[in-house]
């Protein structure tokens, strides 16, 4: 494990939000997460309202809709958050909003069967985005489907220390998440229900709400100290909650159940109890080369430039453009690229933080093995994956226990990629041992 203290912005910035200007046109993404493919339901010059369904996939498990009313102008490919390059449909905005602005109407959800309830994530297209981004709709379906103990994970910190949307949302919007995991629960009706939260920063807890909304659904709430990273993925979280229990062999948890992160319960929220598609994120803009550092509530489709304007442009000449992170993000180059539904972050590094090292033989150091809480090797496993020698099928069921923390990248003096290909041979762990 190590300190976050030298990773993280402490910036006062960021515990306050404020609503970025509606932009002039929006470019609205057609994958919105890792895996699902949408077609668009609407045609260039065509007039769409705020929230209407503009894209779907095959199983409507994962629909778009207009982040803005307006006018269709165009389809074209654009780059994506995550690096990749996507089909998007470019929405000029006019008219007037539905939603934006006008009061907010609460339905009663509890009447409900899970069935209909999943439909309706899915048709209010609500993206899970606790590690890769994948509909949520499909992931209760899964758990529907499983015959074992089920139970239920909130992170209500940032995976990266280096966010703050999801702590951000975790301290305002609390009352809205548990009545979305009082929602979730109703659909997977787990065995338990476990809510990690920053230790610093103690929940609000209802308890006369709670116990209304979970009343047979045992809720247990984990202080985690989140100055110690890694601390917020799916292995971490396990272990956090193992470790809690006054006897650990007593609880059956897998990872095979069900993560989420606070922006994925707001989501939820709005969803079932406001009826409202996803059409806003809560996103972060700093880095050294940022003149001011924001947190923003964002439009879906907002070109990433519009959001460095509104924080006054950069106050150095920018290197580097990382979506979602530090540790976690993807490097992107293009400023027109949009926010989309799994965009938590934006920060903007200048040249002179970027030290360009080139990587370098193995220098045998041990850093990586020392580091690595799954006892791996990974010096090992990349030498022979480079070298392309046979690895035993242990050694390849061994990447199953990956918890994907990229501490072992950071170790290494040589800078050698050694995560990637860890990630690369877990790939063929997963199609080859994984029941
Ligand atoms: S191999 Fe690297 S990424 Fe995987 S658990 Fe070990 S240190 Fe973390
Ligand atoms: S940290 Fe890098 S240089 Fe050191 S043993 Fe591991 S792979 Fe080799």
């Amino acid at each position: 494990m190590i300190s976050t203290k030298k990773l993280t912005e402490s910036s006062a910035a960021f515990n306050t939000c404020t609503n970025a200007y509606v932009p002039h046109e929006v470019l609205v993404a057609l994958w919105q997460d890792e895996s699902t493919k949408t077609e668009p339901l609407v045609y260039a010059g065509e007039h769409v309202e705020e929230g209407q369904l503009i894209a779907r996939d095959s199983r409507s498990l994962c629909q778009i809709h207009s982040p803005v009313p307006g006018k269709v102008e165009k389809f074209s490919v654009i780059s994506l958050p995550n690096g990749k390059t996507g089909p998007c449909l470019t929405i000029k905005t006019e008219g007037s909003f539905s939603f934006l602005g006008r009061p907010k109407k609460k339905q009663q959800w509890d009447f409900m069967f899970a069935d209909q309830l999943i439909r309706s994530i899915g048709e209010k297209g609500v993206i899970n985005t606790f590690y890769k981004p994948k509909p949520l709709a499909v992931e209760l379906m899964q758990q529907k489907l499983r015959q074992e103990n089920r139970s239920i994970f909130l992170r209500l910190y940032d995976l990266d220390p280096t966010n703050c949307a999801d702590s951000f949302i975790a301290k305002n919007y609390m009352p809205q998440i548990l009545e979305a995991m009082s929602i979730l629960s109703h659909i997977v009706e787990p065995s338990a229900v476990y809510c990690l939260f920053d230790k610093a920063s103690t929940p609000k807890e209802d308890t006369d709400a709670m116990n209304i909304l979970f009343n047979t659904v045992p809720l247990h709430f984990i202080p985690v100290d989140v100055s110690k990273y890694p601390c917020g993925g799916t292995f971490d979280v396990l272990r956090l909650v193992r470790r809690s229990a006054k006897s650990p062999d007593e609880i059956s948890v897998s990872r095979k159940d069900l993560f989420i992160d606070s922006m994925t319960a707001l989501s939820v929220y709005e969803a079932i109890v406001l009826n409202q598609p996803s059409m806003t994120r809560f996103v972060s803009v700093g880095g050294e080369a940022m003149t001011e550092s924001k947190l923003f509530k964002v439009r879906i489709g907002t070109p990433i430039k519009n959001l460095l304007a509104e924080c006054g442009g950069f106050c150095s000449q920018p290197s580097k453009i990382l979506i979602n992170g530090r540790i976690y993000g993807s490097a992107i180059s293009n400023f027109d690229t949009p926010v989309t539904k799994y965009t938590k972050s934006i920060t903007v590094l200048p040249k002179r933080l970027i030290d360009y090292i080139p990587t370098s033989p193995c220098i045998h150091c041990g850093n990586c093995r020392k580091i690595c809480k799954a006892d791996l090797q990974p010096d090992k496993l990349y030498m022979q994956y480079m070298k392309k020698s046979h690895l035993t099928p242990d050694e390849i069921k061994m990447t199953l226990l990956c918890s994907e923390c990229r501490l072992c990248n950071m170790a290494c003096p040589s800078r050698l990629p050694l995560f990637q290909t860890i990630n690369e041979i877990k790939k063929i762990a997963e199609t080859n041992y994984e029941d």
